[in-house]
């Protein structure tokens, strides 16, 4: 693939991406998949999957995992309920989380990609000490299919997802960097966050999301928009991707598959922006 292909975020039947027949309807040729469930993760359903894939020229970059009982309702639930930082669900999702490894081999991709939760912000806390514990245990799983485990951003500030990852002290950790839920989190501007993770950007999100308001940043949800429409700026991303080196895909997500007609219009006229925004870029 050349520098900056298209792609999106999608899914066959979990999670918030877009249907692959949107995927194929317009041209994309890069997709970033929500791993199917757990009933689903068969080698049947990976061959299936990857003859569609190959059929419309489309390739898989990243499988995303995701767990039963995760809510992102509001700041608070998703806090309690997402990732491997919640301990009553920690040992199950760790183990589901190596399955989707394997599932992913099947698919014949080298990257898994995971919302780990709201970091513990006390280093010195039993929590955060198993937490290294636990993710040192799903790397090295993960690096016997020959594969990297990348980090969504959003969740904790640039400064505690650097702490932890120096902490986890293993060569296969990456950040998957999402603009928007920087924005959405209230966790930090998201160009000044992005330069002070990028040594560690393996792949990324194109998303966009409007602030909460002043005083309620981190307590309250911002709004998630239409790409361009929100306060990342598609162009100073660009740039800065470039400057850091990222030549990875660039990945939409568009998180409203309530809405069908919608996330596909939305998803049509990102494609239009980034194409824009990448020939100004690159030049
Ligand atoms: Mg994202």
């Amino acid at each position: 693939m050349s520098k900056w292909p298209i792609g999106v975020f999608a899914s066959v039947d979990a999670g918030l991406g877009v249907n692959f027949d949107v995927v194929k309807e317009l041209g994309i040729p890069s997709i970033q998949l929500h791993a199917p469930h757990q009933s689903t993760r068969t080698q049947e359903t990976a061959d299936a999957f990857l003859a569609k894939c190959t059929d419309a020229g489309v390739t898989i970059t990243c499988v995303f995992g995701g767990f039963e009982g995760e809510s992102y309702a509001d700041i608070e639930t998703t806090a309690r309920t997402v990732g491997l930082v919640p301990e009553d669900t920690r040992a199950a999702r760790m183990q589901e989380m190596k399955e989707i490894s394997d599932f992913t081999r099947l698919l014949g991709v080298d990257t898994v990609g995971l919302h780990i939760g709201f970091v513990p912000e006390d280093t010195n806390s039993e929590s955060y000490k198993n937490l290294l514990i636990t993710t040192r245990d799903l790397l090295d799983h993960v690096k016997t299919n020959g594969q990297n485990l990348h980090l969504e951003t959003g969740q904790e500030t640039a400064d505690h997802l650097l702490h932890f990852i120096n902490d986890v002290a293993r060569d296969n950790l990456f950040i998957n960097f999402d603009p928007a839920n920087m924005i959405l989190y209230g966790t930090g501007e998201p160009i000044e966050a992005l330069k002070k993770v990028g040594k560690f950007v393996r792949s990324i999100h194109c998303k966009d999301a409007t602030w909460a308001t002043e005083g309620r940043r981190g307590l309250d949800w911002g709004c998630e928009v239409a790409l361009g429409d929100g306060d990342v700026g598609m162009e100073n991303y660009l740039q800065t991707l470039n400057e850091l080196g990222y030549d990875g895909p660039l990945t939409i997500e568009r998180e409203i598959p309530e809405d069908p007609t919608q996330q596909k219009a939305d998803i049509g006229k990102a494609v239009s922006l980034l194409t824009e925004v990448r020939t100004k870029v690159l030049g």
